[in-house]
């Protein structure tokens, strides 16, 4: 391990803020009771549930009682999906997604598709937005759900929601959005967006990691996913993880508070990192939109370098990032998301993630920026490719 550890890693997960610790650790040994219990050492658990879930709610300015707490959002995600095909509303066996959805919903449509329904997957253009016409077209008479990311959590695209949510309540679709990433990060707000189901998860703004939940619009009914007791009004079973719920409230309402000044703070470090790589490396690319991307996101090609390696080589120095998304890595297969903004493969290959949090400083990108070069130089300097490419370039 190198003596410092920068951390730019923070679409994968983010570290619990400190107030959000303090608010839970009472939950753990003092009012462990259950929420559900009618006797004493229920009523504190209940309390404070029912507050994180008013606070989680303003966020995307829904009603407490359209939040459903879940494990996070691959369940959320999963849920949604299956429900939107077998649940009680299903109008028919079709889904829409876009090409560059998160896994948690990519490997449920391979499910639904293993068991015989349909779905489509529509292109994105070179920045990663949805091809509006494309959804139009593929919508049917069998439609049940379509279902677009907020953002992207690999190249930070932000997707045209409202339009989309639109355009499927004009087709009498129902529309679900991942913001696993956008939650309180970008503004959202599910009745002006068009949004019947949302999915989003504590742990990528400074909540614990397993806890999640599904907005859904009141009056649209749902299947369970996981069946239990009468938690989540009856359809998500499961004891309530007041722990994780409180940490979440709190991680959600500091979200808020200081929502402008944060991305204003994620902007500023990540366009000094883009700025001087693009300037400093040669042959590096940004992926995803130029301007429509979360604050904190940079995903960064670099010609001529396997992801891999550039990964490593930063590790040793104590930096933290991600080729693609956390999925993805330790598997050999581009990433479907740059895939589908039309990279070639080797690109694809070729491209790091870097996130930001405000907890990063300009010290902290600098050094990053200089190790990154120094590191690019050394991995080229080894490439018969690029050997290749620069006598090819004099010649
Ligand atoms: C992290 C992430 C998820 C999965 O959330 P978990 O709480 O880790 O299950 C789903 N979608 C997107 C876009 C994500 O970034």
């Amino acid at each position: 391990m190198a003596d410092k550890t920068i951390y730019l890693d923070n679409a994968s997960t983010t570290r619990v803020r400190k107030e959000v610790l303090d608010e839970m650790l009472p939950y753990f040994m003092e009012y462990y009771g259950n929420s559900a219990s009618i006797h004493a050492l229920g009523k504190a658990p209940r309390e404070a549930v029912k507050e994180a879930r008013e606070k989680i709610a303003k966020v995307i300015k829904a009603n407490p009682d359209e939040i459903y707490f879940t494990s996070g959002g691959s369940e959320s995600d999963t849920w949604v999906l299956k429900s939107a095909v077998m649940g009680p509303h299903k109008k028919g066996s079709h889904v829409i997604v876009s090409a560059i959805e998160h896994h948690a919903i990519l490997n449920t449509c391979d499910l639904l598709v293993k068991s015989g329904y349909k779905v489509t997957y529509v292109p994105v253009d070179k920045y990663g937005i949805v091809d509006m016409d494309a959804i139009e077209k593929a919508i049917t008479p069998e439609t049940a759900l379509i279902s677009v990311m907020t953002a992207n959590n690999e190249i930070g695209t932000i997707e045209p929601i409202k339009e989309i949510g639109a355009l499927a309540h004009k087709h009498n679709v129902l529309f679900h959005t991942d913001a696993v990433q956008a939650y309180g990060q970008v503004d959202i707000d599910v009745t002006r967006d068009n949004v019947d189901f949302l999915s989003a998860s504590a742990h990528k703004l400074g909540g614990p990691k397993g806890v999640g939940f599904l907005y859904i619009r009141k009056g649209v009914r749902i299947d369970p996913l996981i069946c239990g007791g009468e938690q989540e009004r009856g359809i998500r079973g499961g004891t309530t993880n007041t722990p994780g719920v409180v940490g979440f409230g709190k991680a959600a309402e500091l979200a808020m508070e200081n929502m402008e000044a944060r991305a204003k703070k994620e902007r500023e470090l990540r366009d000094h990192l883009i700025d001087r790589v693009l300037k400093e490396i040669p042959y590096s690319y940004l992926n995803g939109h130029p301007t429509q991307r979360l604050p904190g996101n940079a995903n960064i090609s670099f010609h001529f370098i396997e992801g891999e390696s550039l990964l490593m080589s930063l590790n040793m120095k104590g930096i933290c990032i991600s080729t693609g998304s956390a999925c993805a890595s330790g598997s050999l297969d581009p990433s479907h998301v740059l895939l589908a903004i039309g990279l070639e493969h080797q690109h694809a290959h070729g491209s790091l993630r870097f996130t930001v949090s405000d907890e990063n400083t300009m010290e902290d990108v600098d050094y990053a920026v200089d190790v990154l070069k120094e590191s690019v130089e050394r991995l080229r300097s080894m490439s018969p490719l690029y050997d290749d490419f620069i006598k090819n370039k004099k010649a």
